[in-house]
């Protein structure tokens, strides 16, 4: 495991000097789109030359929608003994990630709600199953809000949560239940979850574990444009002391049957989305990768992101089931995503968790094609391994 304490200073931005949160502030609310977008375009180009747009195969199946956390912008969670309450055994689990995985899912991204019975040795079960079945596919489980709830119903302290999960393979963990890391936000809409000093500890100890986490933002409720800023430099901060978050995902809040969705009756309007992302890219000179959440907008937002700073392009999902409890009901395809992101004006290229480029599509290549590949190489490197 890495000792941590690392120094990441980067230069900032194309010009020379790191934008402060007023001047974030300015970028978010103020600055011309077009203006804005272009300077978060050539800070992109500035850390990746070229036009590639990465992308990953993933799935993201939920072990339990039993959860007693009651956040209010949530319409995915049920109580316990709920008649539509459910709780994946392991096996079960690991059948659905084989499913996905057999159709060419490289990522499993693997979230719950908070349950109030399930273990540490439960969570190390879902992982041993799915690696049994789907030998390699990559892992990617566990949010800090999930950390911070099972450290707190089993006593159990968070390093040796995350250190469980490391003997176990485990080396990326993905970064939900960030919503905005405000106290304020979080108590209007979230209050029984982990705090946002409790969040960001919980990826601070992963960092300097060794660990890869992403980082996320849930916008567009009830926050203040100063809220946002201060969620933008929190982040920064965090990672200048360890280098460890791999990306930025930022999305709106979908109202759709959640008791919050009764007081924000709209999303985000796709500028808002754009303005929020080109202002992440600029304030966050220290995190590689910015992702352009097209599943969760919609095709033209993420694409417009593409041209306000964004390098990714986030997953294409074999199995999702939160944001379609809240409505969101989307057709994804990998044709679909490569056409996209080559409509935007860009090349695509598929990449691991740890956001390594696999192979780029500068070849028109169509999805069956790539997932032929993918399905092939698998079967190269089983025969290999015999
Ligand atoms: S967002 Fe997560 S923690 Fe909050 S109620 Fe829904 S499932 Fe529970």
């Amino acid at each position: 495991m890495n000792s941590g304490n690392t120094s990441y200073p980067r230069p900032v931005c194309g010009e020379n000097r790191r934008v402060s949160p007023d001047e974030a502030l300015e970028l978010l609310t103020r600055v011309p789109v077009g203006d804005l977008m272009r300077r978060a375009y050539g800070a992109r180009a500035e850390r990746f030359p070229g036009r590639v747009v990465t992308y990953v195969l993933d799935t993201n199946p939920n072990y339990t929608n039993v959860c007693v956390t009651g956040c209010r912008f949530c319409a995915f969670s049920r109580p316990q003994g709920h008649a539509e309450a459910y709780t994946l055994s392991p096996r079960s689990l690991a059948e659905r990630v084989r499913k996905s995985y057999e159709r060419g899912a490289t990522t499993v991204l693997l979230q719950g709600g908070h349950h109030p019975g399930l273990r540490l040795s439960d969570w190390l079960a879902y992982v041993r199953c799915i690696r049994a079945a789907c030998p390699h596919i990559h892992i990617h489980p566990f949010s800090p809000s999930e950390v911070v709830f099972l450290s707190k119903t089993t006593g159990a302290p968070v390093p040796e949560i995350l250190g469980a999960l490391y003997a176990e393979g485990i080396r990326t963990i993905p970064g939900g239940g960030a919503e905005i890391l405000c106290d304020r936000v979080r108590a209007r809409i979230a209050p029984e979850k982990a705090t946002a000093a409790e969040w960001l500890a919980v990826a601070e100890t992963a960092h300097r574990m060794g660990f890869r986490t992403t980082a996320t933002m849930m916008f567009g409720h009830v926050e203040t444009d100063e809220e946002i800023i201060e969620h933008l430099v929190r982040l920064r901060d965090l990672q200048d002391r360890t280098g460890g978050f791999s990306s930025f995902i930022p999305w709106s809040f979908k109202p759709g049957n959640s008791p919050l969705g009764k007081e924000v009756c709209q999303s985000a309007h796709p500028l808002r989305y754009v303005r929020v992302l080109a202002t992440a890219r600029l304030v966050l000179d220290n995190i590689d990768h910015i992702q352009s959440s097209w599943f969760s907008e919609s095709i033209t937002a993420g694409q417009l992101g593409l041209l306000a700073g964004a390098d990714d392009f986030g997953g294409i999902l074999f199995e999702e089931n939160v944001l379609q409890q809240a409505g969101h009901q989307r057709a994804t395809t990998l044709d679909t995503v490569l056409t996209v992101i080559r409509r935007a004006g860009f090349v695509p290229a598929r990449r691991d968790s740890l956001y390594n480029v696999i192979e780029e599509h500068d070849d028109a290549a169509a999805g069956a094609d790539v997932l032929a590949r993918v399905l092939a190489r698998r079967t190269d490197c089983t025969e290999r391994g015999r």
